[in-house]
Order: C-alpha cells, then sequence, then structure tokens
C-alpha cells in the first residue's frame, strides 16, 4: 500500500497542538515534521491520536530508536493536559520556568491575574507584593511578580521528563 499524504487539516491540527513547535519539551524546536508514534508501516493510516509535531533532529533520534515511541505517546498526552486545561499565557509562564530551572519569579504586567487564573488555583504560581506595587491604585495597573511554588516546579519537572501530569 503506498502512503497517502497526511490530510492538510489533519497536519494542520497537529501543528496547532504543539504551537507549531516541536513536542519533545526539553526542544521546543521551532522547525517541525509530523511524524508517527506507531510508524506508519504498521498502522497504513495517518490520525490524530497516532500523530505529533517534531522537529527533524528529534524525528531521527526517534528512528534510531534513541527516543522511544511510548514516551512520545506521554508527550502528546501532556500536550493535550496542558492545551485543555491552561491558556497560552499560562503555558509560556510555565515554558518560561521549564528553560529557566533557576529561576523561581517571574515579572510581568499587571491586571493578568485572569489569564493566569488556572495556574494561580491550581498552587503552581502564587502572587508576591513587590515594592513596585505601592502606588498603584485601581484601574492603574504596574507591573507584578509571580512565584513559582514547589508544587509548580514538580509540574514542570514532570512535563520536561515525560512522566504523566495528574
Ligand atoms: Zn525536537
Amino acid at each position: 500500500m503506498r502512503r497517502p499524504p497526511i490530510p492538510r487539516q489533519l497536519r494542520r491540527d497537529v501543528l496547532v497542538e504543539a504551537g507549531h513547535r516541536c513536542a519533545i519539551p526539553t526542544c521546543r524546536q521551532p522547525t517541525v515534521e509530523i511524524a508517527h508514534i506507531i510508524p506508519w508501516e504498521k498502522v497504513k493510516k495517518h490520525t490524530f491520536d497516532n500523530l505529533i509535531a517534531l522537529c527533524p533532529n528529534c524525528h531521527r533520534r526517534v528512528h534510531k530508536g534513541e527516543i522511544d515511541r511510548k514516551a512520545l505517546k506521554q508527550y502528546k498526552a501532556n500536550l493535550s493536559i496542558l492545551n485543555g486545561r491552561y491558556c497560552d499565557i499560562e503555558r509560556r509562564v510555565l515554558s518560561y520556568f521549564a528553560e529557566h530551572p533557576h529561576e523561581s519569579q517571574i515579572k510581568l504586567p499587571g491586571g493578568l491575574d485572569i489569564f493566569l487564573m488556572y495556574l494561580l488555583k491550581d498552587g503552581y504560581l502564587k502572587k508576591i507584593q513587590g515594592q513596585e506595587n505601592v502606588f498603584v491604585w485601581a484601574g492603574n495597573f504596574g507591573p507584578q511578580w509571580y512565584e513559582l511554588t514547589p508544587k509548580g516546579r514538580k509540574f514542570i519537572q514532570k512535563w520536561l521528563s515525560g512522566k504523566k501530569l495528574s
């Protein structure tokens, strides 16, 4: 059976799921290809659940067996959890702390609490009062510092290591 091309919309869905970056959380390169989690030769079809966005380098590593299929499956499942639970700003905050493992605080423009609501609610992030807020009054949002909690750090470590997110 000849391998048909991956339909355009399906391709798009897989790219969007990964934010047009490599789905391996420690990589996140912006140049991506679509990879089959279980090889095409075995499944002989293109389905959303079996496709994942990978950069050419990680894609090669999968074929060499350096990244196993089970891990890919978990990365994919975690993407779906992150996408469903958190908004783009929240995912960026998580990515920031993932890329800066020695930082535990981040300064953001004020008034973003609504966009960080679920990270705050889940106890992964907490607001810290900075001096910059002293002269700020309602409607005039100054910058706000947020701190990654130990629980938040654990969540990021799980995500980076491809463990199941709960
Ligand atoms: Zn990659």
